[in-house]
């Protein structure tokens, strides 16, 4: 493990910072500053110092986008032009996002900690990918027919649904923009969107980019601003049609509290996870390990289906510990741009101290803390990779999302017992199972009530695979052909033909 006293004024950081030049709201096409005049600052977690000062949008930054995005909906060019016009904007989107991987993928490295190869080669190129694959999508949205003969000609209308209202976490600033972005453009809709508080940068250059692009003012708004304010704007707006949430179960809740109290938007909700790994006793020890540690620790385990709770059978749970605890000791936690690192900062300080405060708490409720633990250096929010065993499943760090890297390590001994306590949990976002039995493997991903199942793999995602949760991790999905339901609706046209009474 690095000692950060040590290394992190790694001087390569210093090479790749870029200058930040979109810093204002992106209302209708333009840059703008928020009619209060209000800033807010957003820090780099490496070194806790500010990065730069972003207007802060509020409710009448929001109602202005959503007018824009109104008038763009109802009178404008993007949901009256062809699928094929769309999809070929929006190619044209990815490619400039493309042009600039390096300046982007460096704005989610200073805004969200994240590792700036991993932005680089995996996460910026994902996002890519999805744009592409909704842009492939956008010609290919269409109704069917549902009576061509008897007394009537009936057929459904794919419609888009209207104004949609974005409100995306800090940990995947990129992928997620997209996730949401991408189908709601591909069908038409126009939006508005709230980057978090945490990590506007990343999403203010996608704006700049939409417009190079291409597509048309008011289609595209990008307003940040704190949840309370903006995100509360959003998700009681009379004049929102479709509100698509990721974050926390308790803002999740509360958005839908404000849909229902407003104008009954459709709201689809992407919230946390407390996901199982559950390794039987014909596994590999040495992959087993490598899948759980991958499952806790990418992105410093700020990823809503990370692998926190590890589930390993009696017969190479002794094994597996040991494995684990060596692994996670060599684990490099570092610059985010230091090519050798493999975990950066914790993406603010918040989460810093929520963190730490469930590790206290395994440690008193009786958990053994077999590595890791500690906050690393004084600069910056790096914290251990840590690993407990000896969890009770009622303990806290077995029950609550913790979004850090903290794995909690349980052992079982039948089948029955791994299911019954995979989903002893109110979450249900993903799992994982090794294995190489396949009636083992086919019997547990039927039995978890989780909505992606991981078999012999962890964290692989496409822009194909429907993702989203069942229980409290949240309604609806994003990704795949699933995801453009959200932003559609179906409208039945019917009308009698030559021999119909009707006539
Ligand atoms: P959060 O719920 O605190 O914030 C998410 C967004 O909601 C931010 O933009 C925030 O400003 C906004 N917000 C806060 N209060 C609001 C309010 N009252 N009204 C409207 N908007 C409001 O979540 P977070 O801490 O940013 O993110 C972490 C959570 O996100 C974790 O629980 C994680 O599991 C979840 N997450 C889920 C997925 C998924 O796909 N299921 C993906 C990533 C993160």
């Amino acid at each position: 493990m690095t000692d950060l006293n040590s290394s992190n004024g790694n001087n390569s950081s210093l090479l790749k910072i870029p200058t930040i030049k979109y810093n204002k709201l992106f209302i209708n096409g333009d840059f703008v500053d928020s009619l209060s005049g209000a800033t807010f600052e957003t820090i780099d977690p490496r070194t806790e110092e500010v990065i730069a000062r972003i207007s802060e949008g509020a409710k009448e930054d929001i109602d202005i986008a959503v007018k824009a995005a109104r008038e763009a909906f109802d009178s404008g060019p993007w949901p009256r032009m062809s699928g094929e016009a769309r999809g070929k904007i929006m190619m044209k989107f990815a490619e400039l996002i493309d042009e600039n991987i390096e300046e982007l993928a460096a704005l989610d490295a200073i805004d969200a900690g994240k590792l700036y190869y991993i932005a680089k080669v995996m996460e910026i190129p994902g996002a890519i990918s999805i744009l592409r694959y909704y842009a492939g999508a956008a010609d290919k949205i269409h109704g069917e027919v549902l009576k061509s003969h008897g007394q009537f000609h009936a057929y459904t209308l794919m419609e888009p649904i209207g104004v949609v209202g974005h409100i995306i976490p800090w940990n995947a600033p990129s992928s997620i923009f997209f996730t949401k972005v991408a189908p709601s453009l591909a069908v038409g809709c126009t939006m508005v969107l709230k980057p978090a508080e945490q990590t506007p940068l990343s999403a203010l250059f996608y704006a700049h980019l939409a417009k190079l692009a291409g597509i048309p003012n008011g289609v595209l708004n990008v307003v940040p601003g704190f949840g309370p304010t903006a995100g509360a704007a959003i998700s009681s707006h009379m004049d929102i049609d479709a509100v698509s949430f990721t974050g926390s179960v308790e803002v999740g809740r509360e958005i839908m509290q404000a849909a229902a109290k407003s104008n009954l938007k459709h709201v689809s909700l992407e919230l946390g996870g407390k996901s199982p790994l559950i390794i039987f006793d014909d596994a590999d020890v040495d992959k087993a390990a490598d899948l759980a540690l991958l499952g806790i620790l990418a992105n410093k385990g700020e990823v809503c289906c990370a692998s926190s709770r590890v589930f390993v059978q009696e017969g190479i749970y002794d094994q597996v510990e040991k494995k684990l605890v060596e692994k996670a000791k060599a684990w490099i936690v570092g610059d985010p741009f230091d090519p050798k690192s493999q975990q950066g900062p914790q993406a603010d300080r918040n989460q810093l101290e929520k963190i730490l405060s469930y590790i206290e708490h395994g440690k008193r409720e009786g958990a053994t803390l077999l590595t890791g633990g500690r906050r690393l250096g004084s600069e910056g929010y790096y914290i251990e990779p840590t690993i407990f065993s000896n969890v009770k499943e009622d303990m806290l760090i077995a029950t609550d999302e913790i979004f850090g890297p903290v794995m909690a390590l349980m052992k079982f001994k039948t089948i029955e017992e791994a299911i019954k306590s995979a989903n002893n949990t109110r979450y249900g976002l993903a799992a994982g199972i090794v294995t190489k039995d396949m009636d083992i493997a086919n019997t547990v991903s039927r039995s978890i009530r989780a909505g992606i199942i991981w078999i012999n793999c962890y964290l692989a995602l496409g822009s194909d695979f429907p993702f989203g949760g069942y229980k409290m991790s949240g309604i609806g999905r994003d990704s795949g052909l699933e995801a453009l339901h959200k932003y559609l609706q179906v409208k039945s046209v019917v009308t009698p033909i030559y021999n119909s009474p009707w006539l």
